[in-house]
């Protein structure tokens, strides 16, 4: 049985701030034409780049896709549905497990990142520069270009 006072309770809590970064993404990909904060100050991809165009792959089935954009997808995708079973139906929440195993992905997501950067980046998106950046900007206005 699944719990929905408690999914329904979860929802109530996250919604207004995943509206607010919905809106904060919405006005940086506006001035930016991206809402990665990296990518906004330095012009680089950080670890998480493309995992939006990954998830978008996944709902369209290409796997290739989905695994270009964003290599531990399936690890994600894995972790949330397994929290949200034994949160919701089981009514288990595991905070090491969780934090252990969020860990685990971080460490393989960065080493990923490592690995594509050196051999992908800069011209495979979403391995690719962004010349409109903070620090670009910045030094050209110093520098008088
Ligand atoms: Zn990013």
């Amino acid at each position: 049985m699944i719990k929905m006072k408690l999914l329904k309770k979860d929802i109530k809590n996250i919604l207004p701030g995943l509206v607010i970064a919905v809106i904060v993404c919405l006005i940086l990909t506006h001035f930016f034409g991206t809402c990665c904060p990296l990518r906004i100050l330095t012009g680089l991809p950080c670890p998480a780049c493309g995992t939006i165009r990954s998830a978008l792959a996944l709902l369209h089935f290409d796997i290739l896709g989905m695994l270009w954009y964003q290599p531990v997808m399936p690890l994600l995708v894995f972790f949330s549905l397994f929290f949200c079973y034994r949160r919701y139906y089981k009514n288990k929440t595991d905070k090491k497990l969780f934090l252990l195993l969020l860990g685990i992905i971080l460490i393989i997501g960065i080493s990923a990142y490592v690995y594509r950067m050196y051999k992908y980046f800069p011209d495979h998106p979403p391995l690719e520069y962004t010349q409109n950046n903070i620090y670009n900007n910045t030094r050209r206005v110093f520098n008088g270009h």
